[in-house]
């Protein structure tokens, strides 16, 4: 299969289904889910409190993907316009140069144990670790599925805050293709009373950290250059990371981009988006400075080189991944096998995002091509109907201008 469809964007909405059922053997009924049923309200009642209705989002398809070596098309559910047509641009410009390639340091989770009011907390620290395997063993007995499969709890790491009296215990559990809060929460309450047994001390919180620093994902690929060789485009492409790394107030701006990848994919596959976003964030700033958590280099051969690192906690099983019909789907269609490959895919999105995004930024800067596509909502906004939007964007393209002042008053001119 290939994830190249020229002119994918130019199809029907039906047409652009039928292409990725080629690849995907989708059942009319799959199809139905995706083009008209997507979540009912009967299932979004089983999922959380007080429901009173469903808020569907757009779930687009990024092309000219290759991830390891295959060919994917990427999932990605968004209500930001631009953003889906953004990845597949600059996906384009790897194909050649052999797509993503992407590495993960596995799937353990870290959950912490505070203990407060410790009154020799070295001594705590030295009494918790002889009773390490005690406590790894009654972790496990809460989970055996997660056991038979390889995973459960592995090792502890314990942790003085002298100055606060306070004994933090790390319990490291692979929660292999799972996302793994619940999981790792239910040991955690369940270990706490011998934590507390060992410390002689009170125990407060038992609760997953989403710095997920042990379950890191990297993710390179050679951009071919846009610039044709321009060396000052190239430079201010440059420029612009460079100020990612040492500006906070940059590099926010620089990882809400590269976010705009991952949470989308991250959305349409049912994973917890707040998760990912405070993990990322957080390891952004693990240097002691918020910075990019994307890095970019010039080849010998003139392509540019794009690398990103960050924890990205994602699961093929539990949470809505398997309840959410659509996240189901968007699963299948990238034939997802294990969470360490989603999150290698959704890694790859991300960087795919954040070349666009600096390209542009390098160049026309980032409103030409996001205002055309942003146009729709503004004629709507404006005021316009269904079947008067064409003729607002056309007359606004003629203007050149597509800001919500022009369009207000293209509106106002058509319905008098
Ligand atoms: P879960 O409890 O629904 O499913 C995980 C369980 O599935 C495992 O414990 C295991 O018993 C079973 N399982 C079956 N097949 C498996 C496989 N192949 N690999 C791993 N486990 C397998 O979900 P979860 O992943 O433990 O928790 C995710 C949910 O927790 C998300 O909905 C998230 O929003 C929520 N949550 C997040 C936080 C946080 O991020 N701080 C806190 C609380 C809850």
């Amino acid at each position: 299969m290939t994830s190249r469809i020229p002119g994918f964007y130019h199809l029907t909405l039906s047409e652009r289904l039928d292409k990725i059922s080629e690849t995907v053997d989708l059942s009319d009924e799959e199809k139905t889910t995706l083009l008209d049923k997507g979540l009912s309200v009967q299932q979004a009642d089983q999922m959380i409190e007080n429901v009173i209705g469903t808020f569907p989002i757009p779930l687009g398809i990024a092309v000219n993907f290759k991830v390891n070596g295959e060919d994917v098309f990427i999932p990605m559910a968004t209500e930001e316009a631009s953003v889906v047509a953004a990845a597949s641009n600059a996906a384009k410009l790897t194909y050649q140069t052999g797509g993503f390639t992407t590495s993960t340091t596995g799937s353990i989770m870290r959950g912490q144990i505070q203990i407060i009011n410790v009154k020799n907390p070295y001594h705590t620290l030295a009494k918790i670790y002889e009773k390490k395997e005690d406590i790894i063993q009654l972790c496990n007995e809460q989970d055996q599925t997660l056991v038979a499969l390889g995973g459960g709890a592995k090792d502890i790491e314990v942790l003085v805050l002298e100055e606060s009296k306070m004994v933090v215990v790390h319990v490291l559990v692979d929660t292999r293709d799972a996302m793994g809060a619940n999981a790792v929460n239910t040991m955690l309450e369940a270990v706490a009373p011998l934590i507390e047994e060992i410390s002689e001390a009170e125990v407060v919180l038992r609760i997953l950290s989403n710095l997920a620093d042990k379950r890191i994902v990297r993710a390179r690929a050679t951009f071919e250059n846009p610039f044709n060789n321009k060396k000052d485009e190239v430079e201010r492409f440059l420029s612009a990371y460079k100020l990612a790394m040492i500006d906070p107030y940059r590099a926010a701006t620089h990882n809400k981009g590269i976010m705009n990848g991952i949470s989308a994919v991250a959305l349409a596959t049912g994973n917890d988006t707040r998760a990912i976003e405070a993990g990322a964030h957080a390891y952004a700033a693990s240097s002691g400075v918020y910075r990019s958590l994307s890095h970019w280099e010039l080849g010998d051969d003139g392509h540019i080189i794009g690398t990103i690192e960050l924890p990205l906690v994602v699961g093929i099983v539990g949470g809505a991944t398997q309840t959410h019909p659509v996240a189901k789907l968007a699963l299948k269609l990238m034939k997802i096998k294990s969470a360490e490959q989603l999150a290698g895919i959704i890694a790859a999105t991300g960087l795919a995002q954040n070349f666009a995004a600096l390209r542009a930024l390098a160049t026309d800067g980032i409103q030409k091509g996001h205002m055309k596509l942003h146009a729709r909502n503004m004629a709507l906004m404006a005021g316009a109907k269904m079947e008067q939007v064409d003729k607002v964007i056309q007359q606004a393209a003629e203007k050149e201008t597509f800001n919500f002042d022009t369009m207000k008053e293209i509106v106002e001119s058509q319905q008098n």
